[in-house]
């Protein structure tokens, strides 16, 4: 995993890009994005097949398909930092 801080890390995701604000999850105030962290997601961090060592978040357990809700594959979380309150609000995707 790695981390990517600001406005650079935005297009570090499996899916669409993350914003540069959010919502608040604490006071619904603006939050700015602090940083990103993500997986296979530079060139030189490519996926690797076949996968006989921990390279993602669904290699640290075993997938049994049920229960709680978990993320599979690779992940991208991006934390914001509150302009209120300086909470931190986390959006993420996954691949
Ligand atoms: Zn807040």
């Amino acid at each position: 995993m790695k981390i990517t801080l600001g406005k650079e890390g935005l297009n570090k995701t499996w899916q669409k890009n993350f914003p540069e604000t959010t919502k608040c999850c604490y006071c619904d105030g603006e939050s700015r994005i602090g940083f990103v962290a993500h997986e296979a997601i530079d060139e030189d961090d490519k996926a690797i097949f076949p996968r006989n060592f921990n390279q993602f978040v669904c290699n640290l357990h075993e997938n049994k398909g049920e229960g709680e809700f978990w993320l599979h594959d690779c992940v991208a979380v991006a934390v914001y930092f509150c302009k209120e309150c300086l909470k931190p609000t986390a959006l993420y995707n996954q691949a």
